[in-house]
């Protein structure tokens, strides 16, 4: 089994303690990798490290045009390594393989040069004052920054907090979860061939609470904490970051609704809405996982629906004609079973799907369910979704907002002001219309009540990012005339 450490001040280092753990292979059960096991020590010489590398070295202070050379030539060597990289995220997490080196590989060096781009291509306001002065922001790097990552998405949803904060010149510290530790590694040795200072990426392994994710939140050297994972999770986090006075940016859980109204294209909404929830196992925050129907074209949708369920492939993560893998890990498939095996007792009809071989679950499709049943309601996190019909425009708004998230929500339509006037109405940080998962970078990404705390793309990120500073200007109209 090949060795996967910490990357601390440019070194590849065991943990203090010498402890290990084992990345484990949902799809062959076999221990695959062995990891360096992070606590408190490591990630506070990580900091450590960072801390330096952020007051004393070269990266803050180069700019924004050399940072972005740097990153660019990072993300060459991410398409270039596409093969190892996809398969890291497959063997930790079984997520398919052309969706990890065909998707999450590509996402994930198009936001290194993304970031890169957006970084040296951005203005800042200047403010003309009537004063004999002038204002202006100067958006200088926060310092540093903690990065804490899901399993989900592990290096595309590393590189979302990762190069933001690299490209406005902070230094940093990734968490990545414990289910999924090897890309980081590989990413930050990548980082290093690309050019980029030792101490500016720092990776630390191990398990929150109690851990290096935890000791990370709390110290007080750490300027930014942005954490993709769970609500409860983002509870603690956020409670730490209190502590300090620390700017926490919280990405969280989510319940997404899918309206389909009468008046769709019945073959792209059925296209979208079956990928808006078995993607990726269904392992996704954004997860269109309560499917809500309008009365007239319920039974035919219903029918599509099914039948395209039924069709997706269930098997090895490593086939390429695989759709959906195993659940990430023996603990996170207990909880999706224990849904799928409390249907019926939750009033529901089983219309296809089910638990699989080994880990999986095939795409399963609910109905019959009361929208306040529990799997209509709890994040479950997996291929299973919930199908409800509805009459009206409004009571489908209705039973969207009806949740404590806001993450997103999607809806089909080919009535234009229907599209306007429900998006609108929804409470979600995105809505997608027609349409599902696509991204432009530059627009904000995040959710409300639940769902996080702020937004990050673009300008977005650069708010968390970055100190805005005001400066205000005397100008001596007098001084050339001396
Ligand atoms: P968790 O909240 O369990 O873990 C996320 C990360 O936090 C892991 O790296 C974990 O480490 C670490 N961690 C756990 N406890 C602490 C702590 N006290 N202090 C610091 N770090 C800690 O989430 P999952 O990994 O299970 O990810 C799934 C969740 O993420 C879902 O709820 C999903 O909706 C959400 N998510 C949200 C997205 C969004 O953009 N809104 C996108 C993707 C996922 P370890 O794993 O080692 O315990």
């Amino acid at each position: 089994m090949e060795f996967y450490s910490h990357m601390i001040d440019g070194e590849e280092v065991a943990s203090l303690s010498g402890a290990t753990f084992s990345s484990f292979d949902p799809h062959t059960h076999q221990d695959w990798a062995e990891i360096a096991l992070g606590d408190g020590s490591d990630a506070d010489r990580a900091v450590t490290a960072a801390r330096r590398a952020f007051d004393t070295g070269p990266w803050p202070r180069m700019g924004a045009a050399e940072r972005g050379r740097i990153l660019h030539r990072l993300a060459d060597l991410i398409e270039a390594h596409a093969d190892d990289l996809g398969m890291a995220d497959t063997r930790d997490m079984g997520k398919p393989i052309t969706q990890s080196r065909g998707n999450d590989v590509p996402r994930t060096a198009a936001n290194f040069r993304f970031f890169a781009d957006h970084a040296r291509l951005s203005t800042s306001e200047a403010y003309p004052m009537d004063t004999g002065h002038h204002a202006y922001t100067r958006y200088g790097p926060a310092g540093v920054v903690a990065a804490i990552a899901p399993w989900n998405f592990p290096m595309m949803l590393e590189s979302w907090k990762v190069a933001p904060a690299l490209a406005w010149g902070n230094t940093v510290v990734l968490k990545p979860a414990e289910d999924t530790p090897v890309s980081a590694t590989l990413i930050a040795r990548l980082a290093l061939e690309a050019g980029m200072p030792p101490g500016v990426f720092n990776v630390v392994h191990g398990y929150g609470p109690d851990s290096a994710g935890q000791a990370l939140t709390e110290n007080p050297a750490v300027d930014r904490i942005t954490f993709t994972g769970e609500s409860g999770t983002g509870r603690v986090i956020a409670a730490a970051g209190a502590r300090n006075l620390t700017p926490v940016s919280l990405e969280l859980g989510g319940k997404g609704a899918n309206l389909v109204f009468a008046d769709a294209d019945l073959d792209n909404a059925v296209e979208w809405s079956i990928r808006a929830v078995f993607t990726n196992s269904g392992q996704v925050c954004l997860a269109g996982s309560r499917l809500y129907v309008q009365r007239e074209i319920y039974d035919e949708f219903l029918a599509r629906f099914v039948a395209a369920a039924d069709a997706m492939v269930v098997g090895d993560p490593k086939d390429e004609a695989t759709q959906i893998g195993p659940l990430a890990s023996a603990e996170h498939h207990a909880k999706v079973a224990g849904y799928v095996d409390t249907i019926t007792e939750q009033g529901g009809t089983l219309r296809t799907g089910g638990l699989g071989e080994g880990w999986t679950v095939r795409p399963t499709v609910i109905t019959g369910m009361d929208h306040k049943a529990r799997h209509a309601r709890e994040e479950i996190f997996g291929p299973v979704v919930v199908v409800i019909p509805f009459s009206t425009e409004a009571e489908a708004v209705e039973l969207a907002n009806d949740t404590t998230y806001g993450l997103n929500a999607m809806l089909f339509t080919e009535n234009l002001h229907r599209a306007h006037r429900v998006s609108a109405a929804l409470r979600a940080g995105t809505v997608w219309v027609n349409c599902f998962f696509v991204r432009d970078l530059r627009a904000p990404f995040g959710g409300a009540g639940d769902s996080g705390i702020g937004r990050e793309g673009g300008t977005f990120s650069r708010e968390f990012f970055t100190e805005p500073k005001a400066v205000v200007m005397q100008i001596d109209e007098a001084a050339d005339s001396r």
